[in-house]
């Protein structure tokens, strides 16, 4: 398991919408005592649940309401909140994706909070990333637009770092941070990097060492080409754009040697290489700040390398916090949302913590701006939130099997056995019948 990928924080849980789900749940635990009590279910690391548990203390202290925590690994946390749904166990707060908007409105999970938010005076809207809060909008035909059933817990912009150390040492100029490589560029970079540094006959640094299923989206996207058409109807990776962008990834290990070879990626992941400094150039996620802070070298971050448009793309994550549609005191279970979501004090302690970005756009132009922390190029993650992130292709549709397919059988690309366009071309089928049956669940 590539344990930095986007397994820790941001994914949108794309199970939803295979859950058999009943209709209306039942009412959740009693209260005690004339308190109001309220369950917050969620999922996250050590540092992520102790920044949690924090701010839910403060928000019962504040609230005069009894908060029930039920967190989960990130693995395990779909098949609990499945668990609990199945059960009439629906908690009044939890973690959705965007992913599961669709499902979850549809079968009366989640709640519209839109008249909550719009209406209160404990959050400003305004102030929160616009992707954010978007990406839980739904208008009964498609997210990103009309009512809010959820807010953004936070925004994850997946960028690219390097390190420093080892370009200088090669004799590399340092990349700017305006102007992305061509892919040209970036494989003669990587190449200089790729070496047998201690003479044995073995390689031990390596260009780039990069992930198909997570890092495959920039290339695809700078170089014209994209998975679906504009209204979602249409699967596009049949196109020559998308082609040589696949060829290209898969050639950085198949024809120029730039990334550790599948035995050697076996031996230590890509992860544990990049953290060793023996990679060059390695995605940088919002979720990885901490750990990296405490790397033995020293690194920043970068505009992923462009393809023909010459316009660098990138993706953007997110993990969305919703009030259940039964909860018996949604004006409380809003209240929680607000705090976790946008309250200055909460949103300072997670951004201490290393695990995201702020959500509110005047606290990251602050953090953006402290060179006290790295990366020195903090701002690139804000371009990616307010610029060119996008969201995951398949996170925006009713489930997300289209998109999985396109990587189910990938690997002869990837091993070199099979070119990008013949894969391609036999994949674009199986890929439109699975969206054909999304697209028809969801009504559209
Ligand atoms: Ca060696």
């Amino acid at each position: 398991m590539m344990k930095s990928r986007p397994m820790a924080a941001t994914l949108a849980l794309f199970t939803a919408a295979g859950l058999m789900l009943g209709g209306c749940s039942a009412p959740s635990g009693g209260d005690a005592g004339g308190e109001k009590k309220l369950t917050f279910m969620f999922r996250g690391g050590e540092d992520e649940k102790k920044a949690y548990e924090k701010a839910v203390e403060q928000f019962e202290a504040a609230n005069g309401v009894d908060v029930d925590i039920i967190v989960t690994t990130a693995d395990q946390y779909a098949t609990k909140l499945k668990a609990a749904i199945a059960g009439k166990q629906v908690p009044d707060v939890f973690y959705i994706g965007p992913g599961d908007v669709q499902a979850y409105v549809q079968n009366g999970i989640v709640k519209d909070i839109t008249e909550y938010v719009e209406g209160s005076d404990t959050i400003d809207l305004d102030n929160i990333w616009e992707y954010g809060v978007d990406s839980y909008r739904y208008d009964g035909k498609r997210v990103g637009e009309g009512a809010i059933y959820a807010l953004p817990k936070d925004v994850g912009p997946f960028s690219f770092g390097y390190n420093k150390n080892m370009l200088e040492k090669a004799g590399i100029p340092l990349p700017d941070k305006d102007k992305p490589y061509t892919f040209d560029e970036f494989v003669a970079a990587a190449k200089k990097l790729t070496a047998d540094t201690n003479g044995d006959g073995t390689l031990d640094q390596w260009g780039t060492g990069l992930n198909v299923q997570w890092n495959l989206q920039p290339f695809v996207w700078s170089n014209g080409g994209d998975w679906l058409s504009e209204d979602r109807t249409k699967v596009t990776v049949d196109t020559p754009e998308f082609a040589e962008s696949l060829q290209w990834f898969a050639d950085l290990q198949n024809v120029h040697g730039v990334t550790p070879s599948v035995a050697e990626a076996q031996t230590l992941d890509t992860y544990q290489r990049w953290m060793k400094g023996e990679i060059g150039f390695f995605p940088i996620a919002p979720w990885d700040l901490s750990t990296y802070q405490k790397l033995g070298f020293e690194w920043d971050v970068i505009p992923y390398p462009a393809g023909d448009t010459g316009e660098t793309a990138s993706w953007i994550g997110t993990l969305g916090v919703a009030v259940s549609e039964s909860t018996k005191h949604p004006e409380e279970a809003v209240k929680l949302v607000e705090y976790l979501t946008a309250n200055k004090e909460a949103q300072q302690s997670l951004v201490d913590a290393g695990i995201q970005i702020p959500n509110l756009k005047d606290m990251a132009e602050t953090w953006a701006a402290d060179t006290s922390t790295k990366p020195a190029n903090k701002e690139e993650f804000l371009q990616i939130v307010k610029d060119y992130g996008r969201a995951l292709p398949g996170g925006n549709t009713f489930n997300a099997e289209w998109y999985d397919e396109l990587f189910t059988n990938i690997q002869p690309v990837l091993d070199g056995k099979q070119t990008a366009a013949d894969y391609l071309k036999e994949a674009q089928p199986r890929m439109q019948e699975f969206l054909d049956a999304a697209n028809q669940q969801a009504g559209n």
